[in-house]
């Protein structure tokens, strides 16, 4: 299983990670954040350590108070009065949860249909646990010359229905999605929601990006499209939420006979999640609403948003904007690079994106993740044409990555 999806092949994350570029590379490549969480929610981390229960396991479901904050955000957005017992698992980030859903529901051969591009993880979930992954494309506008929305990529429903085989199990739904960026609209979860219907599948709605939607652009979760409640998983995360992506803490909720065999799953492969940062999560839950919190930290993103995206204004070069998550799809077909740079042995190989994001680390000191990694391998031309740049960092840092970024003209 480990030959089947590239999992043997380095991940994309190791390759561009800060360790392997110079010291002085400003890294917009992993969505990793170069600051800290909120004070309050920190500080709930710190009261959680100088406990005791809380340095001890907790119940495999998550500990209650972080169902209960969970139950308290959700149940209003799923317009249902959530059961914190059986409708809500906490797990060892979103990652860890899809991977328990996968285990719980996938027979040998089951097919799993993401658009592609997808979240690499979400194959090595699939084939690990004997799933085979179906793509169904998400079409960039042709001939894009400029900015373009992230909305402009669109699936085919034709494409979609022809995806589905009897073996079809499931199908992942990423709003907003990492890489593109894109919110998809009411109609577009109205159309993949149908064929859910039609074909018994169950949704796997990853949302983990829920908290960062821009421009007052709505973000509907499928789990509430009439009848949808009842074959979807709704997967969240604390990282994405409070900028606390080494936390590993995340949730799933959706109904019991989806939530219980994936309990089953995750206390046999993690038993239960870090429970100092569980309460932390559930601290930062329960004051959202009062704080206002996720509106201040959309507009904050909102401001990086801009400076990065000015910057590829400047540039003159084809750009995804993003309706939502932290991701910046930008054309770098255009980006020149020599053949013969000394490029590392983990790049060759691979897409023309793996090399060119490589000269743009090194050589323009901003790194990038080269978006044919987000593509099946017969599809990974498609994908070649992008880097996906993360403004996850402060403003001054964005200022001086889009200074260097001019290099590229
Ligand atoms: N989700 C994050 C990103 O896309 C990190 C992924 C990872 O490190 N596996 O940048």
């Amino acid at each position: 299983r480990l030959e089947e999806g590239r999992a043997l092949a380095q991940d994309v994350w190791s390759i561009y990670n800060v360790a392997n570029l110079p010291a002085d590379c400003i890294n917009l490549g992993q969505g990793y954040m170069n600051f800290a969480p909120p004070k309050w929610v920190t500080e709930a981390a710190e009261q959680a350590l100088n406990s005791v229960t809380a340095n001890h396991y907790s119940h495999p479901k998550g500990r209650i108070r972080l169902r209960e904050a969970i139950k308290k955000v959700y149940s209003p957005q799923l317009h249902r009065d959530l059961n914190v017992e059986t409708e809500i698992l906490v797990t060892s980030g979103a990652n860890e949860g899809q991977y328990s859903v996968f285990t719980a529901f996938l027979e040998q051969g089951d097919e799993v249909i993401c658009f592609e591009p997808f979240f690499d993880q979400y194959l090595p979930s699939i084939t690990f646990n004997g799933g085979k992954p179906v793509y169904v494309p998400l079409h960039p506008p042709a001939h894009a010359t400029g900015k373009f929305s992230s909305n402009e990529w669109k699936i085919d429903p034709a494409e979609l229905r022809a995806a589905v085989t009897s073996r079809t199990k499931m199908i992942i739904v990423n709003t907003p999605h990492n890489p593109v960026g894109k919110v998809f609209t009411r109609e577009e979860l109205e159309t993949i929601a149908a064929i859910a219907e039609e074909f018994n599948l169950i949704v796997m709605a990853d949302e983990v990006y829920d908290c960062l939607v821009f421009d007052g652009k709505e973000h509907v979760r499928i789990a509430t499209l009439p009848g949808m409640w009842d074959r979807t998983v709704t997967v969240g995360s604390a990282g994405k939420s409070f900028a606390a992506t080494g936390w590993r803490v995340g949730w799933l909720i959706g109904p019991e006979y989806i939530i219980k065999p994936t309990l089953a799953a995750t206390t046999r492969i993690v038993f239960c999640s870090n429970s100092p940062l569980q309460e932390a999560a559930a601290a930062g839950l329960e004051q959202v609403q009062e704080r206002g919190f996720f509106q201040k930290q959309t507009d904050e993103y909102a401001e990086r948003r801009a400076v990065l995206t000015e910057a590829f204004d400047n540039l003159g070069l084809p750009y995804t904007m993003p309706d939502g998550s932290y991701f910046v799809l930008l054309d770098i077909s255009r980006v020149k690079f020599p053949e013969d740079y000394p490029f590392p042995e983990s790049v060759l190989g691979r897409g023309r994106d793996f090399r060119a994001c490589w000269f743009i680390a090194v050589e323009v000191g901003v790194s990038s993740i080269p978006v044919s990694e987000f593509y099946c391998e017969e599809h990974a031309n498609i994908g070649e044409v992008y880097a996906r740049f993360a403004f996850c960092k402060d403003v001054d840092t964005l200022h001086k990555a889009a200074e260097r970024l001019q290099k590229l003209k």
